[in-house]
């Protein structure tokens, strides 16, 4: 079991020491974990300033590494929030900066936080689904550092209509456009959570992506407590398996390395 997506006292929404995390991922047999905490530059609820010290957090997982090596492994990662106009600052960011592993996650769209609502307002369903899978694909046309992208249908999460049809066509250019720039996808598993019946992105995209032969999985608890650590992860495995792929990813260097499911 790896967790690839935990967040520790250095995100600004989280609160959780990072020892605690790794003590209770031990707890749960868990066997590597890879810290992604938020870089979310320029973001627009002013009250979250989503930056901190590179050199403080390579300096706490490094230690953090070497005390427990005995008892599980860890792995430096970051998720960042892109938006169109942080693309450069954000190739600068990160072609000086050592991870093993880079989540690229949108969680602004339009200039508004998805979190706060305003997004949506005066959208319809369809509109704001369009202007996120648009914006989305925009970005990643041209941005090209990352390992993984975040919780792909993240838009599902503050907006979902029961029985409307939740997909859009921008999403197959988006997984062709990763599959061919030999990046992935991750299984978000906090949609469980979070008022959706499934982790993100949800099955339907699952099955795209395996019918377009993608074939780089991580699976993330999101967590930003310990309760949640490798939350749904049984259910995710025994759902990629039942559609048909073969491996979970984990990385080391930002290379991919495949396990049996
Ligand atoms: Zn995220
Ligand atoms: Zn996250």
């Amino acid at each position: 079991m790896f967790d690839y997506h935990i967040h520790s006292h250095f995100s600004a929404d989280c609160d959780t020491a990072m020892e605690d995390m790794i003590q209770s991922a031990i707890k749960k047999g868990i066997k590597e974990v890879c810290f992604t905490d938020h870089i979310d530059y320029d973001y627009p609820d002013p009250d979250f300033i989503f930056e901190f010290n590179l050199k403080e957090y390579d300096h706490s997982i490094q230690h953090m590494k070497e005390h427990y090596q005995n008892h599980i492994s860890i792995k430096k990662g970051v998720e960042i929030g892109i938006q169109p106009h942080l693309l450069d600052r954000y190739n600068t960011l990160l072609n000086q900066e050592s991870f093993d592993f880079i989540i690229c996650s949108m969680h602004s769209t339009d200039g508004y936080d998805l979190h706060s609502g305003k997004f949506f307002e005066g959208k319809s369903l369809n509109e704001a689904y369009e202007t996120y899978y648009t914006e989305l694909y925009d970005c990643i046309k041209t941005f090209k550092n990352y390992s993984v992208l975040g919780h792909l249908d993240l838009v599902k999460r503050y907006r979902y209509e029961p029985g409307v049809h939740h997909f859009h066509e921008i999403i197959e250019e988006i997984l062709k456009t990763i599959i061919a720039d030999g990046k992935g996808i991750e299984v978000n598993t906090s949609g469980y959570r979070s008022g959706l019946d499934s982790g993100m992105p949800s099955r339907d995209i699952l099955e795209l992506y395996k019918d377009l032969n993608g074939e780089i999985i991580t699976i993330g608890s999101d967590s930003h407590v310990t309760g949640t650590l490798g939350y749904g992860f049984q259910k995710t495995a025994d759902l990629l398996k039942d559609i048909g792929f073969n491996y979970i990813t984990t990385f080391k260097n930002r290379k991919p390395v495949f396990h049996n499911i």
